[in-house]
């Protein structure tokens, strides 16, 4: 191998939220870290761009909830203040060519809907987040689909349609795609239906001001060596000294490696240690999304009592949000191509004449001329498969083990290696401190930093 060879502690791979989280706090506790990541960039599935009007949009991850507890104490510590994203208005639905305002018109049967909720909590309290598949009608729920399950339950047509938005929302994917053990396993590990789908007082109540991939930039300001971008991780060994790690141009040998990549980009790194599993988290396609902004001079569809919150059950866009709050007046919509709808999009089936088409059917004309658009295809990003989230395939949770990491020189951490809030920026933030917390100090560290 030719190129730069080193000698540190440990090597982190991968500077998402949970590579950066981990690598900083273990510096901090007297590590020797040295981070490598494949991109040119930090933050993972978080991107922030600067666009004009001095705004900053999130095209990755971006919100998070009260419960958020362990990513809320992160942005404190690191000076990031939390700006509230809700809306005021109704929330429009466009539902089997119908259209309804969730203040006036009753697009469900309310009572047919929260039986279907609830029963589907009830299914989520057997699930154990620890082992999913060894929950105990797991070898069922897995093999079976969320689309297929619908088939057999009793439903209004209405709730079905909406519980399959819900997966395409939350999973990026189609309900035909997940397993309903995957689906009940993220809503538990997420805190449930009622938060996990919430604005106010759920799992998108807050935006990180000045971009969630600012959390990751502060990481690694405060490591004493700079990240090393252009640097993909192709292979990880054992040695007699410890570990080799083999990236483009660049070989570390240390004692540990943290693998902070995900379960899909793992695939393509060769492991070659000796009693070290594969990961713990199944075989899985991750979801699909594209995530659009529109940026508008005036949140005008307040005008007529709108949110801008809009679910809708056709191409080219089922999910959109106002994102306006904190914005200095300016309007902000932000939409999610999920699952069929980013595929569509990646092979120009989708237009931004087609989607404003549709955004002034919801709003009136003034929602064709948008000041500025964005759209970020993260189908594209080679090193970040699986968004929002990696999504096991049907059958693939019985066969696996915790997600959380089972310990070694080789640690896992990332937004899939924590039990709970899978998939989520928490989720990220948890893994790796649990890990930190399992690695002990190197010897004549001192006490340790405050961070
Ligand atoms: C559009 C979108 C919207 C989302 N919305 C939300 C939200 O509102 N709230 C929320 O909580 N979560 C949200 N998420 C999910 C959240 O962004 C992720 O869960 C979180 O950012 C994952 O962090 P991570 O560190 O686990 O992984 P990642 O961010 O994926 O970081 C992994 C890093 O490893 C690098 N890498 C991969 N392979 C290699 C290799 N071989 N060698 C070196 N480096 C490698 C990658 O380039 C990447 O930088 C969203 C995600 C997307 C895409």
């Amino acid at each position: 191998m030719s190129g730069t060879r080193i000698r540190t502690g440990i090597v982190v791979v991968g500077a998402g939220l949970s590579g950066l989280c981990a690598a900083e706090a273990l510096a901090a506790d007297g590590h020797d870290v040295e981070v490598l990541e494949a991109s040119d960039r930090l933050g993972g599935r978080t991107r922030t761009e600067a666009a004009p009007l001095g705004l900053e949009l999130d095209c990755g991850g971006a919100y998070l909830g009260n419960r958020h507890t362990e990513v809320r104490q992160l942005a404190d510590r690191l000076g990031v203040p939390l700006q509230r994203t809700v809306a005021p208005g109704a929330a429009l639905f466009d539902l089997s060519g119908r259209r309804y305002r969730d203040d006036a018109d009753a697009p469900f049967n309310a009572l047919a809907l929260g039986l279907a909720l609830d029963r589907i909590e009830e299914l989520t309290e057997a699930v154990d987040l620890h082992s999913p598949g060894s929950s105990p009608d797991a070898e069922r729920q897995d093999r079976t689909t969320v689309h297929e399950w619908l088939s057999t339950e009793r439903m209004t047509s209405a709730t079905t349609l909406l519980i399959e938005q819900i997966v395409r929302e939350m999973l990026a994917s189609e309900p035909d795609e997940v397993s309903l053990l995957h689906f009940l396993f993220y809503v538990k590990s997420g805190g449930g239906l009622d938060f996990l789908t919430a604005f106010a007082g759920g799992a998108q109540e807050f935006r990180l001001a000045g971009g969630a991939a600012g959390l990751s930039e502060r990481l690694a300001a405060r490591l004493d060596r700079p990240v090393r971008t252009g640097r993909p991780v192709r292979r990880i060994c054992g040695t007699t000294g410890g570990i080799r790690v083999e990236a483009d141009g660049f070989v570390a040998d240390c004692d540990r490696v943290v693998l902070a990549i995900g379960p899909a980009p793992e695939r393509a790194v060769e492991v070659a240690i000796p009693g070290v599993a594969a990961s713990p988290v199944p075989a899985s396609t991750g979801g699909s999304v594209v995530k659009i902004h529109l940026v508008y001079r005036t949140p005008f569809w307040r005008d007529s009592g709108l949110s801008g919150w809009v679910t809708a059950d056709r191409a080219p866009l089922r999910f959109l949000v106002d994102d306006s709050n904190g914005r200095d007046g300016l309007g902000v919509l932000v939409g999610f191509l999920t699952g069929a709808e980013a595929r569509a999009y990646r092979a120009g089936r989708i237009t931004w004449a087609g989607l404003t088409a549709r955004l002034a059917d919801w709003f009136g004309p003034p929602a064709l001329a948008p000041v500025h658009v964005t759209a970020q295809d993260w189908q594209r990003q080679p090193w970040v498969q699986g968004c929002y989230a990696a999504v096991p395939h049907p059958g693939a949770w019985l066969d696996a083990g915790s997600p959380g990491d089972p310990g070694g020189p080789l640690h896992r951490v990332g937004a899939e290696h924590s039990p709970y809030f899978f998939g989520h920026l928490e989720g990220a933030v948890r893994s790796a401190n649990a890990l930190v917390q399992r690695i002990p100090r190197p010897a004549g560290s001192g006490e340790q930093v405050p961070r």
